[in-house]
C-alpha cells in the first residue's frame, strides 16, 4: 500500500490547478472554500494543504489567507492567524491608529473569529501585544476610535469607566465635534485639573468635576499628557 501522505497528495493534486500565484481548487466547495473528504469527513482543502507542506495547525486556530482568494489552497498564501494579525489592520500615519479592515459589529468595533470564538478585535490585539485581560475588565480606547487596535491606544477599564467615558465622548462630540481626544480640553482646564489634584482631590473626584473622560483626567493627573503645563505638587 502506498503511504497515506502520498495518496492524499495525489488526491489534492487532482483537484488543484496551479497558477503562478494562487493554487485554485477545482473540486467540491462549501461556502466558497475548497473541501475534500478525508477519513470519512469533509475537511477544508487549504488546511489540509497547509498541514501537509507547512505545519500542524493548533486546535481552533484560524488560517488567514493573504491573497483573499477563497479557492486558493497555496500554503505559501496561508498563515496562522496569530502570526499575521497585522494583516487585518491599516496603520493611519496621521493618528497612529491601527484601523481594523474587516467586519465590525453594530457599535463599529472590529470583530474577529479567533481560536473558534467571535471576539472583539481590539481585545485580541491587547492580549497579543500587552497582557492578559483580567476577568470582567473592559479594554477602552484613548483615541476614541472604536476600530483602532493599536495597543498603545488601549487601556484597561472597568465597566463603569467605560460607561462614563462613552457618556463624556457623546457629550463632547455633540458640543464640539473635534477629532483629537486630547485636544478637547483647554489649557486653563488642564491647569485647574492639576491644581485640584495637587490640593489632594482624588483622580476620581477630579473626574466628576469636569466634563472629560476618565482617561483624559487620569493622564493629566499622572503627567502623562500636557507635560509642558506641569505644576509642582504631588509629583
Ligand atoms: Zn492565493
Ligand atoms: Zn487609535
Amino acid at each position: 500500500m502506498p503511504p497515506l501522505k502520498a495518496s492524499i497528495e495525489e488526491r489534492l493534486a487532482k483537484y488543484t490547478k496551479k497558477t503562478d500565484t494562487c493554487w485554485l481548487w477545482i473540486g467540491a466547495t462549501c461556502e466558497g472554500y475548497g473541501i475534500i473528504g478525508i477519513k470519512g469527513q469533509s475537511s477544508p482543502a487549504r488546511r489540509i494543504y497547509y498541514e501537509l507542506y507547512k505545519n500542524k495547525i493548533p486546535a481552533h486556530e484560524c488560517l488567514l489567507s493573504i491573497c483573499k482568494n477563497k479557492l486558493c489552497v497555496n500554503p505559501d498564501h496561508h498563515f496562522l492567524q496569530d502570526e499575521k494579525l497585522e494583516f487585518y489592520i491599516k496603520k493611519n500615519d496621521l493618528t497612529n491608529c491601527w484601523e481594523w479592515l474587516r467586519n465590525t459589529n453594530n457599535k463599529n468595533y472590529g470583530m474577529i473569529c479567533h481560536k473558534g470564538k467571535m471576539r472583539l478585535a481590539h481585545r485580541v490585539f491587547y492580549e497579543k501585544y500587552k497582557n492578559e485581560i483580567p476577568r470582567g475588565m473592559n479594554v477602552c480606547h484613548s483615541c476614541d476610535n472604536s476600530k483602532c487596535c493599536n495597543p498603545e491606544h488601549l487601556f484597561l477599564g472597568t465597566q463603569a469607566d467605560n460607561v462614563h467615558d462613552m457618556e463624556n465622548k457623546k457629550r463632547d462630540n455633540k458640543s464640539k465635534g473635534e477629532k483629537h481626544f486630547k485636544a478637547k480640553i483647554s489649557k486653563k482646564e488642564v491647569m485647574e485639573v492639576r491644581k485640584k489634584f495637587n490640593e489632594g482631590t482624588t483622580i476620581r473626584e477630579v473626574y466628576h468635576l469636569f466634563n472629560y473622560s476618565y482617561q483624559t483626567i487620569y493622564y493629566i493627573c499622572i503627567n502623562k499628557t500636557w507635560k509642558h503645563l506641569i505644576i509642582l505638587g504631588r509629583h
